[in-house]
C-alpha cells in the first residue's frame, strides 16, 4: 500500500495518502482535505473502459468510504485519452443470461451506493464518458467538465441500450426527450451543449478543476434543476404520448425487425418511467435480451472489424508534410482533415478558384469536427494553398486528386520527377485507373500506391490502401499508418478492376437500371434497397454519387472484367450528356431541388426476385475478389463494404449475411436468376472454396 502521486493531464498533481486498497484498475488514496479520489486507470491498454474488474474493484472501494466516510468522493480518470469509452465489450458474446444479469445487478449496486454517500461525490470528465463511463458519472452528485468533454450513450449502436441504469438517471438529470433522444440516437453532447441540457454543472480548465472540486465539495456550487417538463414527462399519459411520437420517428430510420433496441428502450420508458425501480429492475431485462439478439452481435462484431481496421492504421507513417494535388471534390476534403489532424498540408491545383473554396470547405469541416477556435485557426495555418506547387520538394507524401484521365495524371507525375524527396511516396486517389499502370509513369514505382478515399472524405472512414505490383511493403505500412493518423480506416488490398467496394457496388447500381428498363419504378427499386437495410437505394445511390462518374466506372468495369455485366443503357448515357449528373446538378434519376428523395412503396406488385437481383451479384463480386486475392479475409471484405457503403450493418457484412443464410442457399438462387436474366447471375467459381 503505497501513496499515490497522480498528474493529471500533465496539470493538475495531486499527493494522496495510501488507500488501503491494493492497486488495480483504480488509482486512489485521500488529499489532505480527507478527499478520497478514485483515479480509473485500466491496466494495460491506452484508453479506460469499464470491465467486470473495473466494477469489482469499485465496489471495494466503495465499501471502505462507506465505512469511513471521506469530507467528499471524486472519481475521474488518470489517462491522457479520456474518462472511459464504455463498457468492455469484449466478454459479452460469452455471457450467458443469468450471467448478464448477475453482472448488470452486481454495477447496478455499486452505482447505487455511490449515489446513497452521504458526502458529496464528484465526477470530473475530460475527453469523452461513453456509455458505462457516462452512467459512473451520472451516478455522482456533480459532474466538472474539462473543456473538450463529451458525453454520450452509444449503446444504441452495439444493438443496446444503457444497461448501469443510463435509462432512469439520464432522464432524471436532464429534460427526459432530450436524453431518450441522446440515448436513441446515439449521438454524442459536447461540452457546451452538456452544459446547456444539464448534464454537467461546471466547465472549466484543468488547471481550475482542483478550485471547482473544492467548490462542489463545500457545496458552493449549484445544481440544475430539472423543469415543468420533466415534471409532467412523470405523468403517463404524457409519456405514452411522447412515447407513440418517438416509436413513429425511430420505425422510419431504424425499423424495429431490423434493430429492436431503439424500440425496446421506448417501451421500458412508456411503460416505467414513472418509476425509478420499476425502471431498473427492467433496465437488466431488457438489456440482457437484447445482448442475446442477433442484430446485437452482428453490431457487436462491425465494432470489433472497426477497431481490426483501427489497428491495421497504427504505427509511424514518417510523414510530417503532405502535398495534395488537385483541390476538387476529393482533394480539399483529404487536405482539410490531414491538417486537422496535425499535418502541414500544402495544396495545389490548376484553378485559383478551387484553392480558395477549398480553404472556406475547411473552415466548416473544423466546425462539424467541433475544433474550438484556436484549433480551427492552427489547422488552417497548416493548410497552405500552393499554386506554384512548392510543395512536392518537401512533402513526405504527395496525394494526386486530379480528374480521372490517364493523360491527365501521367502528365503530373512526369512533372514530378527528379522533384520529389529521397523516400517520399506518391499515391493517387484514382478510383477506376489501374494503379499498377499509373505506377508506370510514376516516377519510382517501389514508392508509389492507390489510396482510394470516399466522397464525402470528411464522413467516410475507410480507405482503400492499394497495393500495385510494384509496391513496396514499407509504403503500403506507412500508408496505412497515415490514414490512422488521420482518422481513417486503412483497408489494404491489391490492384483490381474497382478494387473492392466499386467492384462489387458496380453491379448492384446497374442491376437497378436494368430494372428501370424493365419498367420497375425507381421508388420501388430503393424501397426494396432499404427494407433489405440498406442505407440508401441503388437509384438514390447513384444519384448521389453522380451519374457520370458512375458511368465512368461501370465502362472501365465492362472494360476490364470478364465477366458479363448488365449493359449500359442509353438512357443514362442520355442524362449524363444532358447534365442530369444527379444531387450535384439538382436533377439526376431523381428531382433532387426539394432535398433527398425518401421512397416508401409497397413492394406488393414488385418482382419476387428483387431484393435478391439487387443484393446478390454484390456478394457475388466480393467471393470473385476473394477468390483473386484482391482481399485477404471475408472479414476485410464485410469492414470495408459496411464502411465505405454502409451496408445493412445489422445483418454484419454481406460475406457474413452469405455464411447466415447458406453459401449453399445462395449458389442455388445465384443459378434461378442466371436462368431467368442470364449470365450476370453465374455464380462466381470461388463460392466453391467457401462451400
Ligand atoms: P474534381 O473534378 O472535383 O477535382 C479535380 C481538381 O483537379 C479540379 O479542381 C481541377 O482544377 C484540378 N486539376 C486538374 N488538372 C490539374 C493539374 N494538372 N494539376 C493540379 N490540379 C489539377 O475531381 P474529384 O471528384 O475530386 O476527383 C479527383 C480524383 O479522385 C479522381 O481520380 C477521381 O476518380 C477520384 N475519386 C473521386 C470520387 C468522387 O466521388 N468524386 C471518389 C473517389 C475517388
Amino acid at each position: 500500500m503505497k501513496a499515490e502521486v497522480l498528474t493529471f493531464l500533465g496539470e493538475t498533481k495531486l499527493e494522496l495518502g495510501a488507500a488501503g486498497i491494493p492497486d488495480g484498475n483504480w488509482r486512489t488514496g485521500r488529499d489532505a482535505n480527507g478527499i478520497l479520489w478514485l483515479a480509473l486507470d485500466r491496466a494495460g491498454t491506452g484508453t479506460n473502459t469499464v470491465s467486470e474488474d473495473v466494477i469489482r474493484e469499485l465496489d471495494a472501494h466503495i465499501a471502505a468510504a462507506e465505512t469511513d466516510l471521506p469530507t467528499a468522493l471524486v472519481i475521474r480518470s488518470a489517462k491522457p485519452s479520456g474518462f472511459a469509452a464504455g463498457a468492455d465489450i469484449t466478454g459479452f458474446d460469452s455471457l450467458s443470461d443469468t450471467g448478464a444479469s448477475g453482472l448488470l445487478k452486481q454495477g447496478h449496486d455499486v452505482l447505487d451506493r455511490i449515489e446513497a454517500l452521504t458526502c458529496p461525490t464528484i465526477c470530473v470528465v475530460h475527453g469523452a464518458a461513453l456509455g458505462a463511463g457516462f452512467e459512473i458519472a451520472l451516478a455522482c452528485d456533480y459532474r466538472i467538465a474539462v473543456d473538450g468533454a463529451s458525453f454520450g450513450f452509444p449503446e444504441v449502436l452495439l444493438g443496446l441500450h444503457p444497461g448501469l441504469g443510463g435509462t432512469f438517471r439520464l432522464p432524471a438529470t436532464i429534460d427526459p426527450t432530450e436524453a431518450m433522444t441522446m440515448m436513441l440516437t446515439g449521438k454524442t453532447a459536447h461540452t457546451e451543449r452538456a452544459r446547456s441540457l444539464g448534464i454537467v454543472d461546471v466547465v472549466t480548465q484543468e488547471r481550475h478543476v482542483a478550485a471547482a472540486v473544492a467548490a462542489a465539495a463545500d457545496g458552493t456550487i449549484e445544481k440544475h434543476e430539472q423543469g415543468l417538463k420533466a415534471r409532467a414527462l412523470g405523468f403517463d399519459q404524457t409519456r405514452g404520448f411522447a412515447a407513440r411520437q418517438m416509436r413513429r420517428q425511430i420505425e422510419k430510420k431504424a425499423p424495429e425487425h431490423h434493430y429492436p433496441a431503439p424500440h425496446a428502450l421506448i417501451d421500458l420508458w412508456e411503460e416505467h418511467g414513472g418509476d425509478r425501480s420499476a425502471m431498473q429492475r427492467n433496465e437488466i431485462i431488457s438489456f440482457a435480451a437484447l445482448l442475446k439478439t442477433e442484430t446485437s452481435r452482428n453490431l457487436r462484431r462491425v465494432f470489433f472489424l472497426r477497431q481490426g481496421l483501427k489497428d491495421a492504421g497504427r504505427g509511424t507513417d514518417g510523414i510530417a508534410h503532405v502535398h495534395v494535388i488537385g483541390a476538387g471534390a476529393m482533394g480539399a476534403e483529404i487536405a482539410a482533415m490531414a491538417a486537422i489532424k496535425g499535418k502541414t498540408v500544402s495544396l495545389a491545383d490548376l484553378d485559383p478558384k478551387a484553392l480558395g473554396q477549398a480553404i472556406k470547405h475547411a473552415a466548416g469541416i473544423c466546425r462539424d469536427n467541433h475544433l474550438d477556435d484556436i484549433e480551427s485557426r492552427d489547422a488552417l495555418d497548416r493548410l497552405m494553398p500552393d499554386p506554384n506547387g512548392y510543395g512536392v520538394a518537401r512533402a513526405d507524401l504527395i496525394i494526386e486528386a486530379a480528374p480521372e484521365e490517364m493523360a491527365i495524371k501521367e502528365a503530373i507525375y512526369e512533372s514530378l520527377r527528379g522533384r520529389m524527396k529521397d523516400g517520399a511516396i506518391l499515391a493517387s486517389n484514382t478510383s477506376s485507373l489501374s494503379v499498377d499502370e499509373l505506377a508506370t509513369k510514376a516516377p519510382n514505382a517501389a514508392d508509389f500506391a492507390g489510396l482510394h478515399f470516399f466522397n464525402p472524405v470528411s464522413k467516410i472512414d475507410l480507405v482503400e490502401v492499394v497495393k500495385g505490383a510494384e509496391t513496396s511493403g514499407a509504403t503500403l505500412d506507412r500508408l496505412a499508418a497515415f490514414c490512422g493518423a488521420i482518422g481513417k480506416l486503412p483497408a489494404k488490398i491489391t490492384d483490381y478492376p474497382g478494387f473492392v467496394v466499386n467492384r462489387a457496388l458496380t453491379p448492384y447500381l446497374m442491376e437497378a437500371m436494368a430494372l428501370m428498363e424493365e419498367g420497375v419504378s425507381k421508388e420501388v427499386i430503393d424501397t426494396a434497397a432499404l427494407r433489405f437495410g440498406m442505407p440508401m437505394g441503388p437509384v438514390t445511390l447513384a444519384d448521389q454519387v453522380g451519374l457520370d462518374i458512375g458511368l465512368h466506372v461501370a465502362e472501365s468495369l465492362r472494360e476490364n472484367i470478364d465477366k458479363p455485366m448488365a449493359p449500359i443503357f442509353e438512357t443514362l448515357r442520355k442524362k449524363v450528356a444532358a447534365g442530369d449528373l444527379g444531387k450535384k446538378s439538382g436533377k439526376g434519376f431523381y428531382d433532387w431541388s426539394n432535398g433527398p428523395p425518401n421512397p416508401d412503396e409497397d413492394l406488393e406488385n414488385a418482382p419476387d426476385d428483387l431484393t435478391d437481383r439487387l443484393i446478390l451479384p454484390m456478394l457475388d463480386a466480393l467471393v470473385e475478389v476473394l477468390r483473386c486475392g484482391v482481399a485477404q479475409t471475408e472479414d476485410d471484405v464485410d469492414a470495408a463494404m459496411i464502411l465505405a457503403t454502409g451496408w445493412a450493418p445489422f445483418r454484419g457484412g454481406p460475406m457474413h449475411y452469405a455464411r447466415l443464410r447458406g453459401t449453399e442457399n445462395i449458389v442455388a438462387r445465384l443459378k434461378e436468376l442466371e436462368a431467368t436474366h442470364g449470365p450476370r447471375f453465374t455464380p462466381d467459381k470461388g463460392w466453391l472454396d467457401l462451400v
